[in-house]
């Protein structure tokens, strides 16, 4: 199906304005396509993306990790690294921006991608399959020399020169592992880091209202309800929640975790899943001057705590700016099922759907005991500082897991109207300033797909494995059969002296 109708002054509306929304209508804008409209149930002009201030998009948080290195899908390497140069040219942006030119939530001095590095750690002494498969397409793309394999010799060697002097063990040892007699076998890469969500997405969206994209925000105004159809069943608009109805001749949906919710009938494709992310707030600097130095992103990189997806599943992130240490677990991602009624059909469907903090009502949020545990594990062992503190908040990240782990950028069979723009499966934040590059050829010349636009068709896949979705509500990651975490299970309890020693 092709969407021969749209021409540069069509109307485009935009349900999402998260990274999948952003990209597309920032690519689409200076394509010359002059009639965007993003709507978004969040009113971001209000609360600048915060997640302290009703925020809850898999988009808006403190950081996300940039990675380069995918194993063997060199497509998203090579996407990672063309994104990079215009997330450089957006730090340059923002710093020789005025405060007052620049919107609410951002300030000259804002680094949103900060190249601090991204130590892999393995945790079984050895380097995984799909290390090897990155440094594998690294040496391929001529790339090797930003790697360094710990324990290496020539890797140790190069660094000491690439590095300034002590950050390498800084960057590379993060834990103290060495001291403590234990073994360190790992990959850092020095093109990594991390990119501030949040403030990233208030740029992109001031970049395009610069471009003439119109944004209607807030719960009512914002909040799309239902889509409009014809006769023949093409989409051809938006009703929203305040009763307005908007008129396009594409639609993009990129509602995130809500997709499926919205959309049902994209779920065999998309399932809606929560990473746990856990919250530790480091003491005024005045008092830890000490730990705010240890975990600036001058001298901590982002880590993997033995691979995101194996053994523990955690990952973490220098401190930002506020004192705040963000650790993810990853290990189990969690499913909600609900009665869902297509908002066109009236069909009920069983599906995954986000059950955040503030959606579908407030609640106060906990994440589960295993998160919890595996969290409490890996500080305990590696960074008994935090123990101290003990964790002082948590979130559960909803997004959309397509059933490959590839995004999802297509028609839908039969409507040529609407194209689903989602599936970020828990990777996509750091294609914001390119996604959008090849969401626009994949609408332009949806008949002629390139290598972005076959891995990111409308696919099937009957039985075998798929990424989880097979296991649909009956499987172990159902968040009801999940033991919740307490208050009390943030602390550390045992022998606090000792962790109280070692921050001190
Ligand atoms: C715990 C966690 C960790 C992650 N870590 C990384 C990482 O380290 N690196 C990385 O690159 N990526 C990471 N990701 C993935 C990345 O965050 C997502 O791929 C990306 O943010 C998804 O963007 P999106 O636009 O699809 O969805 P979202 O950001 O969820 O945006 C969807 C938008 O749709 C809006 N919406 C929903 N329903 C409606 C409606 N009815 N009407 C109007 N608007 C609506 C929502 O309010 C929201 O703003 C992580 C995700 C999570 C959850």
């Amino acid at each position: 199906m092709t969407s021969t109708k749209l021409v540069k002054d069509s109307p485009i509306i935009i349900v999402g304005a998260g990274v999948f929304g952003l990209s597309s209508a920032l690519h689409l804008s200076q394509n010359g396509y002059k009639d965007i409209t993003v709507f978004d149930k969040q009113p971001y002009a209000d609360n600048a993306y915060s997640t302290t201030d009703g925020a809850d998009a898999a988009s808006a948080d403190f950081n996300k990790v940039m990675r380069m290195s995918y194993g063997d899908e060199i497509e998203y390497q090579r996407l990672a690294f063309e994104g990079i140069k215009t997330w450089n040219a957006w730090n340059d942006g923002i710093r020789s921006s005025k405060t007052e030119d620049l919107p609410r939530g951002l300030k000259p001095t804002d680094l949103i991608w900060n190249n601090c590095g991204f130590l892999r750690m393995s945790i079984d002494g050895k380097l995984s399959d799909i290390e090897r498969a990155t440094l594998a397409g690294m040496t391929r793309e001529g790339l090797r020399q930003t790697q360094f394999v710990l324990g290496d010799a020539e890797d140790e060697k190069r660094a000491r020169s690439h590095f300034r002097r002590g950050e390498w063990e800084k960057k590379s040892d993060p834990f103290g592992r060495k001291k403590q007699g234990k073994e360190l076998v790992g990959v850092f890469d020095s093109t990594a880091g991390f990119v501030e969500a949040s403030k990233a997405c208030i740029w992109a969206m001031h970049l395009c209202r610069r471009n003439g994209v119109r944004f209607v925000l807030g719960e009512k105004e914002g909040q799309v309800s239902t889509f409009v159809k014809n006769g023949t069943g093409r989409t051809i608009g938006v009703r929203t929640i305040s009763g307005a109805e908007y008129h396009s001749e594409l639609l993009i949906l990129a509602a995130g975790g809500w997709t499926p919710y919205l959309f049902p009938s994209v779920s065999p494709l998309l399932e809606t899943t929560a990473g746990s992310v856990v919250y530790f707030q480091l003491p005024p600097k005045d008092q830890a001057q000490d730990l705010w130095d240890k975990f600036s992103p001058e001298n901590f990189p982002v880590f993997a705590y033995g691979g995101w997806s194996k053994g523990h599943g955690i990952g973490g992130f220098p401190r930002t700016e506020d004192g705040i240490i963000k650790i993810g677990y990853r290990g189990t991602k969690y499913t909600n099922y609900e009665d869902v009624q297509d908002p066109i059909t009236g069909v009920k469907h069983r599906i995954s759907v986000p059950k955040t903090k503030y959606w579908p009502q407030p609640h106060d949020p906990a994440i589960t005991k295993q998160a919890v545990d595996a969290v409490k594990e890996v500080v305990r062992e590696a960074m008994p500082e935090l123990a101290a503190i003990g964790i002082t908040g948590c979130r559960n990240c909803w997004y959309t897991d397509s059933l490959d782990n590839s995004f999802l950028v297509d028609f839908v069979p039969n409507d040529d109207g609407m194209l689903i723009c989602s599936g970020g499966s828990g990777h996509g934040f750091k294609f914001l300033p390119i996604l959008g590059r090849e969401v626009v050829k994949i609408i332009e010349r949806p008949g002629e797909k390139n290598a972005y636009g076959k891995l990111w068709r409308w696919r099937i896949k009957e039985g075998g494995p798929r990424n989880g979705l097979e296991q649909g509500e009956a499987g172990p990651r159902n968040w009801k059969k999940q033991v919740m975490a307490t208050k009390d299970d943030w602390k550390f309890r045992e022998n606090p002296s000792l962790y109280m020693e070692s921050y001190g």
